[in-house]
């Protein structure tokens, strides 16, 4: 019974562990729902038709519960709205109007500008603002989920050419699938877990079934255990009787040998019976070990791949530094346990310096590379107890444990000196790249938000006294 109790622990365990996947899962799931409100609310105001699909896909998402099946066909109704919409001769613009009335060519001379093509050109410059804003979307959608290796190219691809095109034609299309992506997200992340719940279930009923077999076989141990003990005292009180009762000794010697016998065959019933139900019990219990063997196997990959998509989803894609939740996290981890033992304790907030101009000079990809550089700088010179985190844009934010502010201050302005060394060439040019940063101790009485807001303060002190330069908030 002892190897019973440790199943039934694997199995709490096991149901534990269940239910933080379903956590993970759910919060995944609110991720996704956000980034689909936020989509629809971007895609607003073409047609009142596609406004009310929108307004139906937010609905049911505030229901909580979504029919794939009613939202396939919702799509497809999206779909055949978006494809209306283009269909429609671009000078007819936004307005509330019929959509399907077909129009009047219009006949307009090729030189001259028509009133209609500065109206052409604000509806293009307004569809490509909504898909790379949907682009965006798409990419904080791909750092939480994950999909087959397949729809994952192809969703890495789209979300490009959402971020880069400047053709309409080509987005369209692009614009159509972002939909079926989402829900094929959804549907995935659901299917895997349902499948596991149910071999969990399964396997709970192949142990119920067991533990049931169990105790029958323990019942009919005592049964059978009852009845020999009974048939011996019967034999053996008749042997008494015929003892009484006998004057012969040679009649007397051949029923006592007779009741000898009759005891013997009730040993050998009751023998042949155990051996053949501690049989039974010994192919249960090896079956049992290898469901259960299979089951650990099982566990074991769900929680390896829980474990990776954690890692995706606080990891930065750009940089690979811990993204902006991951802060969060370590913050308050490191928060409690300076509140328990009160060492020192530094939180820095770094902004690299005039960026804008960087993106603005050698374009935006010229500025990815600087942020991806100056990350890796930043990460490989800090001290593996200390903490960095890409807070947002060119903003980094820093955890330095056991360490006081001015202390802080001379790291900080080491690995000043060494971003602004970093070899940046741009269009033929050199580059230098410097960064300002606020730094501060926790204090009695801090929370997590006040000290981050003094960081803050210290940074934009630092940006005051003309950049490049580190300040430590008194
Ligand atoms: P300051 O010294 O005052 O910080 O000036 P700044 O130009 O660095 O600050 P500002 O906040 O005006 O500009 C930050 C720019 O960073 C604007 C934004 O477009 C750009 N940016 C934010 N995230 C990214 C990114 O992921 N990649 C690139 N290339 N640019 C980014
Ligand atoms: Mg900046
Ligand atoms: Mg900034």
């Amino acid at each position: 019974m002892a190897s019973d109790q440790s199943w039934k622990e694997k199995y709490l365990q096991e149901i534990g562990a269940a239910d933080d996947r379903e956590k993970q899962w759910k919060a995944e799931r609110n991720t996704l729902e956000r980034m689909l409100v936020r989509t629809s609310l971007a895609s607003e105001g073409q047609t009142p038709e596609l406004d009310r699909l929108l307004v139906r896909v937010r609905k049911d998402l505030r229901k909580k519960k979504v029919d794939v099946e009613a939202w396939r066909e919702l799509q497809e109704q999206i779909d055949r709205q978006v494809a209306l919409l283009d269909e429609q001769p671009s000078s007819a613009g936004p307005a509330p109007q019929p959509v399907i009335q077909p129009q009047e060519p219009a006949p307009a001379s090729e030189s001259e500008p028509s009133p209609g093509d500065e109206q052409d050109l604000k509806d293009n410059t307004q569809r490509l603002r909504i898909a790379r804003r949907v682009g965006q979307l798409l990419g904080q959608l791909l750092n939480q989920v994950s999909l087959e290796p397949a729809a994952e190219a192809r969703a890495r691809s789209l979300q490009q050419a959402l971020l880069s095109s400047d053709h309409w034609e080509e987005l369209r299309e692009g614009l159509n699938h972002v939909a079926e992506l989402v829900i094929a997200a959804v549907t995935r992340s659901q299917r895997e877990f349902e499948a596991f719940l149910k071999r969990l279930d399964e396997r709970l009923e192949v142990l119920r079934q067991h533990f049931s077999d169990q105790s029958i076989a323990q019942s009919g141990r005592l049964d059978a255990t009852e009845n020999l003990d009974r048939e011996i005292r019967e034999e053996l009180e008749r042997v008494g009787l015929d003892i009484e009762a006998s004057d012969d000794l040679h009649q007397l010697k051949q029923s006592v040998s007779g009741h000898l016998e009759s005891i013997g065959r009730a040993v050998g019933r009751f023998h042949a019976q155990e051996t053949e139900r501690e049989q039974v019990l010994s192919e249960q219990l090896s079956t049992m070990r290898e469901k259960l063997a299979a089951m650990e196997a099982h566990s074991e990959q769900m929680q390896e791949q829980v474990r990776r998509e954690r890692l995706r989803a606080m990891t930065d894609l750009l940089t690979q530094l811990p993204n902006r939740e991951a802060w969060q996290e370590r913050l308050s981890f490191e928060f409690n346990r300076w509140q328990r033992y009160q060492h020192p304790l530094t939180i820095g907030v770094l902004d690299i310096d005039l960026f804008k101009r960087i993106n603005d000079s050698y374009g935006h990809k010229a500025g990815d590379r600087v942020l991806q550089l100056v990350a890796k700088e930043l990460r490989d010179r800090l001290r593996n107890t200390d903490y960095i985190a890409r807070y947002g844009g060119e903003e980094f934010v820093l955890l330095l444990p056991e360490t006081l502010p001015d202390d802080a201050q001379v790291v900080m302005d080491k690995l000043r000196q060494h971003v602004s060394n970093l070899p940046f060439h741009f269009s033929g040019e050199p580059v230098t790249v410097t960064f300002s940063a606020g730094l501060v101790g926790f204090a009695p009485g801090d929370s997590e938000d006040s000290v981050f807001e003094r960081a803050d303060r210290a940074l934009y002190l630092a940006k005051g006294a003309g950049r490049n330069c580190v300040r430590v908030f008194a």
